[in-house]
């Protein structure tokens, strides 16, 4: 069975609308559906938006969910001052559905303008030796041609990338026209003339997507690139360009959980859905059964990849499920006994081409200045690595690795939560990473409805990305099965 919504309509669509904006907008297509019947697979924002659509238009809707929480890869620190964030960070003004669900369901907004210029400060490490930023300029690690020597090694790619995105809009990465570009970043860099040393240093040390420049999609980047542009653009003046939410940015998940008439049930691992003429069943491991006239899924593609489906999904989008990767990415957040980095007066956030490439001091505090705990990044092959060991000997090898380099850190630094986002069997990644070939070869397959399924997540999303994208995914969804009763 096919959507009525094809996805260049579906383009449209979420380019067009915003949460809030959905009802007035779309009144011959908001039906009230008083006797369907929907459950939804997973309570991230996705998911929740889909059912909270879903609810305003009349439909019984139940969310299910796997873990005992809501928010999925959402998941903000409650147990540390100012609950930092293990998944989704921040996101900006230009975040419409998600700044409108923040409003709509009362959750506070953070402005972080007084802190973003201590975010913004690191030290760089490279082959064990501090390099102060003054010396980076005539340093001999440094690879970058000379109107660029002053760049930090963090800074540079992403401003390649933009300067010469060709991109115009952030829904072109779907666009066939641009399957041209479904090339290696690694080959895409080298075309715009940028040596190995600078994909190495600038990319591969602390890969945002794939393990280094050669496993991820020139496009997909240029996609990101847009996207940053165009949060850009939306920027209120005067206000900060980057927020979070009080208490956390789990808080929204949890005040759109509150809004839903039906509790969600949580502990509810889907095993397998299947599809029939005239209903549809979702079979959970606990043995528990439901039926419903329309199922929506917004489990990522490696989690999916584990549910049967039946009937077999087919062609382009089979292969996007067995085949589209999230990303590996690992966090240890810590607190520290002393403030070792006044001891060794250093700013607490590294670069590094050690294990942690991003250490990160937490600015959430009393007071701006104030260091209230601090998140070490760990990306690509060294997270893999990681993923192979024992947690205790993970924890182990990062504090380790930060001691190192900051020996004034030595017996300070405490791990309070470990995260492996990939062997989180819930998610098995962090978001969607298209390599080369597959935005080309499925990207506008990967939500296609299979029956009486319907799919959403980050990883069918057009137009954004991130939780923003994941927002976007969750109302398109609810306005296919709407669409469709
Ligand atoms: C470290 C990190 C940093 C990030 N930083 C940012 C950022 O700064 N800005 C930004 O915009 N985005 C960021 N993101 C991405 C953003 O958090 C996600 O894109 C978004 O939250 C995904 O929402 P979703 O609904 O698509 O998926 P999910 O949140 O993964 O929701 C899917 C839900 O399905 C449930 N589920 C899975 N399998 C099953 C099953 N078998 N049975 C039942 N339930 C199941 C899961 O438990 C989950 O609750 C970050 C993510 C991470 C991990």
């Amino acid at each position: 069975m096919s959507s009525t919504l094809t996805p260049l309509s579906r383009r449209r669509f979420v380019q067009a609308l915003g949460a809030g904006t959905l009802a007035a907008s779309a009144p011959g297509i908001l039906r009230a559906q008083k006797g369907a019947r929907v459950i939804v697979i997973g309570a991230g924002l996705s998911g929740l938006a889909a059912a909270l659509v879903l609810q305003d238009a009349g439909v019984k809707v139940k969310v299910i969910e796997g873990r005992q929480r809501v928010g999925g890869r959402i998941m903000s620190i409650r147990s540390l001052p100012g609950n930092p964030e293990a998944g989704g960070t921040s996101f900006g003004p230009g975040y419409a559905r998600l700044v409108n669900a923040a409003k709509t369901y009362n959750v506070g907004l953070v402005e972080l303008t007084p802190v973003l210029r201590y975010y913004g400060t690191r030290e760089l490490f490279l082959d064990g030796q501090h390099i102060p930023l003054n010396e980076w300029p005539d340093h001999p690690r440094n690879p970058f041609p000379t109107d660029a020597r002053k760049t930090p090694p963090w800074r540079y790619i992403a401003g390649v990338t933009a300067k010469a995105n060709p991109l115009k809009t952030t829904d072109a990465w779907v666009d066939p026209a641009n399957a041209g570009l479904d090339i290696s970043y690694y080959d895409w860099l080298k075309a715009q003339g940028q040596s190995d040393a600078i994909i190495d240093l600038a990319y591969n040390i602390e890969p945002t997507h794939g393990s280094s420049a050669h496993d991820v999609s020139a496009l997909m980047m240029m996609q990101v690139a847009s996207f940053i542009a165009a949060q850009r653009s939306l920027a209120v003046p005067g206000q900060s360009p980057f927020l979070t939410a009080a208490g956390g940015n789990q808080s929204i998940p949890e005040a759109m959980a509150g809004a839903l008439n039906q509790e969600i049930e949580f502990g509810r691992n889907v095993e397998s859905i299947r599809s029939e003429n005239d209903l549809a069943e979702v079979h959970c491991a606990d043995g528990t059964i439901y039926k419903a006239d329309y199922v929506i899924c917004s489990v990522p593609c490696p989690v999916l990849r584990r549910i049967h489906m039946e009937p077999l999904l087919t062609g382009a989008q089979a292969r996007a499920v067995q085949t589209l990767d999230s990303q590996i990415i690992n966090q240890a957040h810590m607190r520290a006994k002393t403030p070792f980095w006044e001891a060794d007066g250093k700013a607490p956030n590294m670069f590094s081409d050690g294990l942690v490439c991003n250490l990160v001091g937490e600015h959430k505090g009393q007071t701006p200045a104030e260091v209230s705990s601090l998140t070490a990044w760990i990306r690509g092959h060294n997270a893999a690595l990681l993923d192979q060991m024992p947690e205790a000997d993970a924890k182990a090898a990062i504090i380790a690795d930060i001691e190192r380099l900051r020996p004034a850190a030595k017996g300070q630094l405490e791990i309070v939560e470990y995260k492996s986002w990939y062997r989180d069997p819930f998610s098995s990644g962090d978001w969607a990473v298209w390599q080369p070939g597959q935005i080309a070869g499925f990207a506008n397959a990967v939500a296609q409805p299979n029956g009486r399924v319907h799919f959403c997540g980050e990883h069918t999303a057009v137009s954004n990305r991130g939780m923003e994208g994941a927002m976007e995914s969750g109302e398109r969804v609810a306005l296919e099965v709407l669409n469709r009763t």
